[in-house]
């Protein structure tokens, strides 16, 4: 299985949508601990990496190289 690819403000799809109906999250933080932020209610979440790279679908849009 193909490992997942992202990093800071890509913006990605995760297995289930935000319940405003939305399903693209801003990355925001990168660290142990990764906050997204909801792009239809900007609501952000702050989760453990593991659970994120279990919960992420697929990267969106990639952001530029910094
Ligand atoms: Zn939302």
């Amino acid at each position: 299985m193909e490992s997942k690819q992202f990093q800071l403000n890509d913006i990605v799809e995760m297995k289930k949508q935000h319940p405003c109906g939305t399903n693209a999250w801003k990355i925001i933080r990168m660290g142990a601990d990764i906050r997204i932020k909801c792009e239809g209610c900007q609501h952000s979440v702050l989760i453990p990496r593991k659970e994120f790279e279990k919960k992420m679908k697929r990267r969106l849009v990639e952001a530029d190289p910094q």
